[in-house]
């Protein structure tokens, strides 16, 4: 069993193919809502449910992304000058380029730098006349319609959760998404705001870390989120490229800390879009992703509308079983005042010892696995649920293998979850094992911890 999880981004390359996707590692399925309609990314869910009960489902927001508008795609040249226009389309040329957000010459200055399709072009404001902005090419050749704008440093005051957004959150709770990527998420309080709209439903938030806003308030995200994805594709444009890698390791290291499990994403394998094997620098890439803590590396294009999705997977998933031999158990600094730390630090001791095969974890909240996963333990970590969407949520953390069983009596729990971990050939008469769970009233707070032969 693999203990990093492999989530890949669904597409027109990835429909029909999704249970040999599984078969190739794959763990947990994205829905990009930036493309395709809700009709085609409705029957991607649905081909991934029909395939498993167990790959988890994340649907992915727009966020508040400034995109191009609609116009004949054109060459540029370096050092052409190009006109971004907010005027309505009677009011401009034929030439000018529109953009989406109609206030955005209002935050642009001269000195600004538009960078156009995560930073393939680049364009240097010269300056700003009403609502056409005069930029000159700094690099890039090919102009597209509705590609994604950033502009590093500037902030753009708009609502966080877009009218669109509220949509796609909508579509995600109708299809039961076990997780919401929420994009470009700038403070606590963003994250709040989502979990509001979704009311009382049970899909868990992917803090997407994507702007330099994220990068600043990471403490306070990682604290409100169940999760964080480390957006390296808007992060690498926003941010000076150089800083990611630091970055990655940084975020990475908070999360593990904190147990929430953190996904390293975008162009892990770019190459794959068009060749069947990526480049040496790649593999190191998902080698390294691994090595520094992840819980879950990314396919984006390379699944979803790559040439080659099923040997993607299969060169992900084998660099990732490579370097699980690189992971080391983590350090993780405990608050030694709350007992749910104090279980899992012991645990994570015990097992230790070599004749111990598994950890058993009978969980209504998750929070004994989470908080177990943190350490990095090369043991199997055997979670049991009542819940299934819980279920598939744990399984985005490192190492978890989770499983649904009938409600445990609380009594017993113990000896009730060892009986069903039997049952399910997980076991057998002479595994020695740690249990470990919350007891008596309230199972949610971690307060037990056995050593049991079968
Ligand atoms: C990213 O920017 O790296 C990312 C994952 O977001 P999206 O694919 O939605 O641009």
């Amino acid at each position: 069993m693999r203990n990093v999880k492999v989530l890949c981004t669904l597409g027109p390359a990835t429909d029909g193919k999704v249970k040999k996707l599984i078969a190739m590692g794959m763990n947990g399925a994205r829905i990009n809502m930036s493309h395709g309609t809700h009709a085609e990314n409705a029957a991607r869910i649905r081909e991934v449910r029909a395939a498993s009960k167990d790959v988890f489902i994340v649907v992915d927001t727009l966020g508040p992304k400034i995109r191009l508008g609609d116009f004949e795609d054109r060459r540029i040249r370096r050092g052409e000058e190009v006109v971004i226009t907010t005027a309505s389309k009677h009011a401009r040329s034929a030439d000018e380029i529109p953009i989406q957000y109609n206030k955005f010459h209002r935050f642009i200055k001269k000195g600004n730098t538009i960078l156009i399709e995560d930073g393939l072009i680049g364009l240097a404001v010269k300056k700003v006349i009403g609502p056409r902005i005069y930029c000159r090419v700094l690099y890039g050749d090919l102009l597209h319609k509705r590609k994604g704008v950033n502009i590093p440093y500037v902030r753009f005051p708009f609502p966080y959760t877009t009218a669109k957004d509220k949509i796609n959150i909508a579509f995600a709770l109708q299809h039961k998404a076990d997780f919401i990527a929420d994009s470009f998420v700038r403070n606590r309080a963003n994250v709040r705001a989502l979990r509001r709209i979704m009311g009382t439903s049970p899909c868990k938030i992917i803090a997407k870390i994507e702007n330099f806003e994220g990068v600043k308030n990471i403490d306070e995200i990682i604290n409100e989120a169940d999760g964080i994805m480390i957006a390296r594709g808007d992060l690498g444009v926003e941010l000076p490229i150089e800083e990611i890698p630091k970055l990655q390791k940084e975020i990475i290291q908070k999360c593990n800390q904190a147990g929430k499990p953190v996904i390293t994403a975008t162009q892990m394998l770019e190459s794959m879009i068009t060749n069947h094997r990526p480049t040496r620098a790649e593999a190191s890439d998902v080698f390294n992703a691994v090595v520094d803590g992840s819980d879950c590396v990314m396919l984006s294009g390379e699944t979803s509308i790559g040439n080659y999705p099923i040997e993607a997977v299969k060169v992900m998933q084998t660099i990732a079983d490579a370097a699980e031999e690189k992971v080391m158990p983590a350090t993780i600094l405990e608050n030694m005042e709350d007992p749910v730390s104090l279980i899992s630090k012991a645990v994570s001791d015990v097992i230790n010892c070599k004749r111990i095969k598994a950890i058993v974890i009978p969980t209504l909240s998750g929070v004994t696995a989470a908080m177990i996963a943190r350490y990095r333990i090369k043991k199997h970590l055997y979670v049991l649920t009542p819940n299934e969407t819980l279920k598939r949520q744990l399984s985005l953390f490192w190492g978890v293998e989770a499983f649904t069983t009938k409600q445990l009596n609380r009594g017993d729990i113990a000896d009730a979850s060892l009986r069903v971990a039997v049952q399910l050939g997980l076991l057998k008469p002479g595994d020695i094992v740690v249990v470990t769970a919350g007891v008596g009233h309230n199972m949610q707070h971690t307060n037990m911890m056995q050593l049991r032969k079968i």
